[in-house]
C-alpha cells in the first residue's frame, strides 16, 4: 500500500508512466514531473509501454497517441482489459472526434498539445484523486457552501432550499457524481441514463444538463459544479467542505 496523507498525496510514492516517442516532450515531462517528486518511467513505443503497464502497475499513464509501432488508442483498449489505471492522453490531435474516441475507449482525459505545466499537473491530481475515490466506499454526500446532493436519500439542497430534480435529471447527476472529475462523453451519458440505442441524440443530453445548471449552479452560464467539455461531453468537479 503506497502512502497517500490524509490531505493529498506524497508525489514521491506515485508512479508516473510516460509512453511518448517525441523524446523532446519527454524531457519536458521528465523535467516538470520530477520537479514535482513524481516517481517516472519512461518508454517510447506501445509495446514497451504495455509491458511495463504490467511490470510496475504505475499509479497513472501519460500516453501519447501517434507512437510508431501501434496506435495510442488500441493501447487505451488493451490495458482497459485488465487495468483501472489512470489514463490521461496528451497528443496533438485536437479534433473532438479524436479525443471522444478515445474517451470513449476508457481513457480518463485528454489534454491537446501545446499545454501548460500547470495545466498537466491539475489533471494529474485530478486523476489520482478520482482513482483514490474509486477504491473507497462510495461518496453518498456532497457539500459545499451553497449545495448539498445527498444520494443515499436521493435529495438535493441549495442554499438551504430543497431542489426537486425529475427522474432524468437525476440519472444523469449521479452517473457524473459517480465519476467525479472523469469527461464522461455524450455516448457515455446517453448510454447509461437512456439506453444504447439513443447514442447519437446529443440533443437530449444538452436540453436536461441545461435544466440541471438551473436547478444546481447559482450561475448556469459559469458553472462551478457541472463543466462543459466543448464537443466531447460533460466533467462533474466538486470540492467537499472538510469537516
Ligand atoms: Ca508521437
Amino acid at each position: 500500500m503506497k502512502s497517500k496523507s490524509q490531505w493529498g498525496y506524497m508525489n514521491k510514492s506515485i508512479r508516473i508512466l510516460i509512453i511518448e516517442d517525441d523524446l523532446q516532450m519527454q524531457r519536458f515531462l521528465q523535467v516538470l514531473l520530477k520537479g514535482h517528486d513524481y516517481d517516472l518511467c519512461c518508454v517510447a513505443t506501445a509495446y514497451e509501454g504495455i509491458l511495463k503497464t504490467a511490470e510496475i502497475k504505475p499509479d497513472i499513464i501519460l500516453l501519447d497517441l501517434g507512437l510508431p509501432d501501434l496506435d495510442g488508442l488500441e493501447v487505451v483498449s488493451k490495458i482497459r482489459e485488465w487495468s483501472t489505471v489512470p489514463i490521461i492522453v496528451i497528443s496533438a490531435r485536437d479534433q473532438e472526434k479524436d479525443k471522444v474516441k478515445v474517451l470513449d475507449n476508457g481513457a480518463d482525459d485528454y489534454l491537446t498539445k501545446p499545454f501548460g505545466s500547470s495545466e498537466l499537473l491539475a489533471r494529474i491530481r485530478l486523476a489520482l484523486r478520482h482513482a483514490n475515490q474509486q477504491s473507497q466506499p462510495k461518496t453518498h454526500r456532497f457539500e459545499s457552501e451553497e449545495l448539498v446532493i445527498d444520494f443515499s436519500q436521493r435529495l438535493l439542497w441549495r442554499h438551504g432550499e430543497l431542489v426537486h430534480l425529475t427522474p432524468t435529471e437525476y440519472r444523469i447527476l449521479h452517473l457524473l457524481a459517480s465519476h467525479i472529475g472523469k469527461v464522461l462523453t455524450y455516448r457515455q451519458i446517453l448510454k447509461e441514463v437512456w439506453g444504447a440505442s439513443y447514442i447519437e441524440q446529443n440533443h437530449y443530453v444538452r436540453v436536461h444538463m441545461a435544466q440541471l445548471r438551473h436547478k444546481l449552479e447559482d450561475n448556469p452560464a459559469q458553472p462551478r459544479y457541472l463543466l462543459t467539455e466543448v464537443g466531447i461531453g460533460y466533467r462533474f468537479q466538486f470540492e467537499t467542505i472538510q469537516h
